[in-house]
């Protein structure tokens, strides 16, 4: 298929058909043939006056935490009040193990099944930048194909949720009742990045989940707050949110919806949400522009013919690594 068909399909499709264009789309997008990548460009193009209204959100949390059981009620609420919601996910885990998040029609079972929701598994194209980079694009298709809620779901490891925090308008950590001292301690980091944090599982445990909620809100009002990127061009800024939540039983979703609109209602007031998206816009251009330099470096003949010997002598002290950059990339420059 062409890519004018391929956009004919995503943006005016009806039904099934639109949803075969937006499969086929994304399947492109995630080839990584040279030919497929130039007609993959020019679909982007083409989409892309055709997004930019749907929100973005970001859904972050460990296995078992109850991320599917959440979104099938979110999305199935959002649906009900007459939205379009597509689900994607970010895991880079997935081409190694078949992933923590398996995307497939065992999770989601209703919101899977519905006409009006898009679920994605996450691309399996090994590195972070790579599965983030498909997944950010997925994304673009979903949105001109009329979704007007993206999801973007990862699992609570390492690198994947900054990844998120930094492809969404609005970041969601889940965490347990139970989740304690400890684990908080190991998310701090990412704590900084949540716009809200949601305590899940509350109906097993009302006491520990309040417990948790009052744990965390004091921790987000520490001065690592004040490190968050965004200054308010003007108006108020966002204080981040702790919720408490039962997904199983549908429990505390009407509230964070309430709590999305207000969030984006505030961020569009204060300049925020434009910000962030040119910010990340940007920063997006530039870890693709690392990525691939990067990797023609590695490619370029002299450099990869000079290496192990570099590489040896650092690993053994007789050259200083900054040297060894140096020279490297100085036998690149000079063999372009
Ligand atoms: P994920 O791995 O984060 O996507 O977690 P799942 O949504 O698959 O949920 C893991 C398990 O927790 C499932 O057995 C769910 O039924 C259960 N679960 C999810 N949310 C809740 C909740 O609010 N209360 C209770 N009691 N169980 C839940």
């Amino acid at each position: 298929m062409t890519a004018a068909a391929l956009f004919e399909g995503v943006v005016h499709g009806r039904a099934a058909v639109q949803r075969r264009a937006i499969a086929k789309a994304i399947t492109l997008l995630e080839s990584t043939r040279a030919e497929h990548r130039a007609q993959a460009d020019e679909l982007l193009t083409a989409l892309l006056p055709h997004t930019g209204t749907a929100f973005r959100l970001g859904i972050s949390g460990t296995p078992g935490v109850g991320k599917s059981t959440f979104i099938e009620a979110l999305g199935l609420h959002l649906i009900g009040l007459g939205h379009r919601v597509a689900v994607l996910a970010v895991d880079p885990s997935s081409s190694v193990s078949g992933g923590a998040i398996l995307g497939d029609k065992t999770r989601m079972e209703r919101l899977s099944v519905h006409e009006k929701a898009y679920i994605r598994p996450s691309p399996s194209s090994g590195t972070l930048g790579g599965v983030a980079e498909k997944t950010r694009e997925a994304m673009l298709v979903c949105e001109a194909a009329g979704h007007d809620l993206l999801i973007v779901e990862t699992v609570g490891v390492g690198q994947s949720e900054l990844a998120v925090a930094g492809m969404t308008d609005m970041f969601v950590l889940m965490q347990l009742p139970h989740a304690g001292d400890e684990l908080q301690a190991i998310k701090k980091g990412v704590m900084e990045w949540a716009d809200l944090v949601l305590i899940n599982k509350a109906d097993t445990d009302p006491h520990a989940a309040t417990q948790a909620q009052a744990q965390i809100r004091s921790s987000l009002r520490l001065p690592g707050q004040h490190g968050r990127p965004e200054n308010a061009r003007h108006g108020a800024l966002w204080q981040p949110l702790v919720l408490q939540v039962s997904a199983l039983q549908g429990q505390g979703v009407d509230r964070f919806c309430a709590a999305v609109a207000q969030f984006r209602a505030l961020q569009t007031a204060n300049g925020q949400l434009v910000a962030r998206r040119e910010r990340q816009a940007l920063a997006w251009m530039w870890e693709r522009i690392d990525a691939g330099l990067a990797r023609a470096f590695r490619e370029h003949p002299q450099v990869k013919s000079l290496l192990p010997r570099m590489q040896a002598d650092v690993v053994a002290g007789r050259v200083a690594a900054s040297t060894a950059a140096r020279t490297l990339l100085l036998a690149q420059a000079t063999t372009e």
